[in-house]
């Protein structure tokens, strides 16, 4: 009997240790697979989420560059029309203007120098300009545009503005008749073209060689000044200067000059030469830059006004 009770008791025992043993492995094979594919489950998420962050910044960096590239082709077509329309014939009222140059009211000097490029001067002036940063106009002759191209383009680029003064400088020729003067202004412009390597400039504003008014070739001038301003170009003379191709042999004259011609004006367009044999214009350009500097004028070149 108490052999009995003891079996019994003992298989109940036996069976409580299998039902805790079934138990404890099915928890721990569920918390353990659990564990294992909430591992799996999360890492997949962060995966996933990764992947979508990291396609997320490709797509904001290459919408960033699109944005980019056409932020810049916008700037460099506005640049270009700005270009071009620097170079379209000049209007009626940019042609008044260049006429009324005279009558601003704050004072400027338009420093303008005709009859180059000369490998002997004009590098020298650009050199000093540079320094003093300044930009000037200058009236270039066909003729040396071709002979000299790199001074042309070098004066372009350093922003100075390139006029147009004719071919030939030669009374005789260039005023044979209103049509001539327009020639000599369309070669000299090709040749300028050439120069810079830029086949849409267009200098715009002509000074007649001698000067617009008087002389035996008036008439002729008065017509050919109506073509080119119907053809969108103005043309400019002078109001002060330093008699550099008129006798004036030292320093002293040529500022002298310009200190009486330059007077009380507001507006100084200020005529000098750069022609080969006129070194001592730009040995005067120091004096004449401190002068023009100590009596409150700031410099000007055309494209301040077009
Ligand atoms: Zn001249």
């Amino acid at each position: 009997m108490e052999l009995e009770v003891w079996r019994k008791k003992h298989i109940r025992f036996d069976r409580i240790i299998m039902v805790t043993l079934i138990i404890t492995s099915i928890i721990w094979l569920f918390t353990t697979s659990g564990a294992k594919f909430a591992t799996y489950y999360n890492s997949s998420i962060y995966t996933i989420a990764l992947e979508k962050k990291c396609e997320q910044i490709k797509q904001d960096e290459q919408r960033k560059e699109e944005e980019r590239i056409r932020i810049e082709q916008e700037r460099e077509r506005e640049r270009e029309l700005e270009r071009l329309k620097k170079y379209a014939p000049l209007t009626q009222e940019q042609i008044e203007k260049v006429n009324n140059i005279y009558s601003q009211e704050e004072k400027v000097a338009f420093l303008t120098f005709d009859d180059g490029p000369s490998p002997a001067v004009t590098p020298l002036i650009l050199d000093l300009l540079k320094k003093e940063n300044i930009k000037a106009t200058f009236f270039v002759l066909g003729d040396r545009v071709v002979a000299n191209p790199e001074l042309v383009k070098r004066a372009y680029e350093e922003g100075h503005y390139i006029a147009n003064h004719g071919k030939t400088h030669i009374y005789s020729q260039i005023y044979t008749n209103s049509q001539t003067v327009l020639d000599e202004y369309n070669i000299t412009n090709q040749a300028i073209r050439n120069a810079i390597g830029d086949q849409n400039y267009n200098a715009r504003v002509f000074r007649f060689p001698g000067g617009y008014a008087g002389g035996i070739y008036s008439e002729i001038k008065k017509e050919a000044r109506v073509v080119l301003n119907n053809n969108g170009i103005a043309s400019l003379d002078w109001n002060a200067l330093s008699k550099d191709s008129e006798g004036a042999k030292t320093k002293e004259q040529l500022i002298q000059n310009v200190i009486t011609t330059v007077g009380q004006k507001n507006c100084v367009v200020i005529l000098m030469h750069d022609a080969n044999n006129k070194i001592l214009t730009y040995e005067t350009l120091p004096d004449v830059i401190n002068y023009l500097r100590q009596n409150g004028y700031t410099f000007k070149c055309l494209y301040d006004i077009l």
